[in-house]
């Protein structure tokens, strides 16, 4: 008797499976997509090659019916799964849709600005966003100028600017849109805020990691210095740090941004002339200074205090 309960269980169990399976195969041909698919290509499609193809028609169901819904959970999102016709079955294929690749070349222009330890609102800034005062505009010219002449001959040197003015006139903001728009014709752009970069710096000894990051910022296609002397430096960032990336850049031809509360002059003879530990060093001041020259125009950007409106 224990012999024939277990042919049953396997007769029953088998008759299960076949239900589900029939159940299947009726989802797949009552499936508007795939009758429509099946219409199409009649002459060609045999009940062998539809047989081949139930796994594969199944999987197009499914999917498709997540795309339909917008379902997160499919297995390629942002992809419109389409039937096709191979030479033995039919197969299903995952076409990009427009909004994905117009999301991909979006991530691709952020990736080629590389932002250190700056505000988000900023590494989202456009020209076109950029609200135009009569004393901005000039700051704006500028910029739009350098980021033309750029676009047009990118292997000619051409100064950068050393934008300056008082806390919240929009430097960074200005320097963000920058980038962006170099972005958008496929230029890298590397953003770092000073003052953090050179914690960052003095932590890197540490771990070995020093030579690796200030490589990365020397030779960055465009690197842009954000609020230099907004934090009193130490006498080896300012010679063996600083110094280093400019002189590197001088050399290379590298374009160069800055921005800083101070002007060219107060940067020298108010910041980079006094070390940390309260020594005068004009002529280290200078040798920087020469470069920051060398390498950029000073603007002066006046404005009222966006920040705190
Ligand atoms: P700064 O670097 O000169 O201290 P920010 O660039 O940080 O000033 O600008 C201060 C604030 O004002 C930021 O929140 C920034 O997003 C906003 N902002 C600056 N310039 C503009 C602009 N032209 N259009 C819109 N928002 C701006
Ligand atoms: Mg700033």
């Amino acid at each position: 008797m224990g012999n024939l309960g277990d042919e049953m269980k396997k007769v029953i169990q088998q008759n299960a499976w076949q239900d589900r399976y029939q159940h299947l195969i009726d989802t797949v041909m009552q499936d508007r997509y795939v009758q429509q698919f099946l219409l199409e290509h009649q002459e060609k499609i045999t009940d062998e090659l539809l047989e081949k193809s139930y796994a594969k028609l199944y999987e197009f169901v499914q999917e498709r019916r997540k795309y339909d819904e917008g379902n997160p959970s499919m297995i390629a999102p942002g992809y419109e799964p389409q039937l096709f016709l191979n030479y033995r079955s039919i197969d299903v294929t995952y076409v990009p849709t427009k909004e994905l690749l117009a999301k991909q070349e979006a991530d691709a222009i952020k990736r080629r600005v590389k932002a250190i330890d700056i505000p988000k609102d900023v590494r989202e800034a456009t020209f076109d966003d950029f609200e135009l005062t009569d004393e901005r505009e000039y700051a704006y010219l500028e910029c739009v100028d350098f980021v033309n002449h750029y676009i047009e001959q990118p292997k000619v040197f051409r100064q950068g600017l050393y934008l300056q003015g008082s806390f919240g006139v929009g430097k960074t903001y200005l320097l963000g849109a920058i980038a962006n728009e170099l972005a958008q014709s496929g230029f890298h752009t590397t953003l770092i805020h000073f003052p953090t970069f050179a914690v960052e710096m003095k932590q890197a000894i540490g771990n070995n990691s020093l030579n690796d990051k200030l490589e990365e910022v020397k030779k960055a296609p465009i690197l842009m210095i954000d609020d230099i002397g907004a934090d009193s430096m130490s006498a080896w960032i300012r010679d063996d740090i600083l110094g280093v990336i400019l002189q590197y850049r001088m050399q290379e031809q590298l374009p160069t941004f800055f921005s800083s509360n101070f002007d060219m002059e107060q940067l020298e003879n108010q910041h980079l002339r006094q070390s940390q530990r309260g020594d005068d060093e004009p002529l280290k001041a200078k040798r920087i200074m020469e470069r920051v020259r060398y390498l950029a125009k000073e603007i002066k950007m006046i404005g009222i205090n966006r920040r705190i409106q």
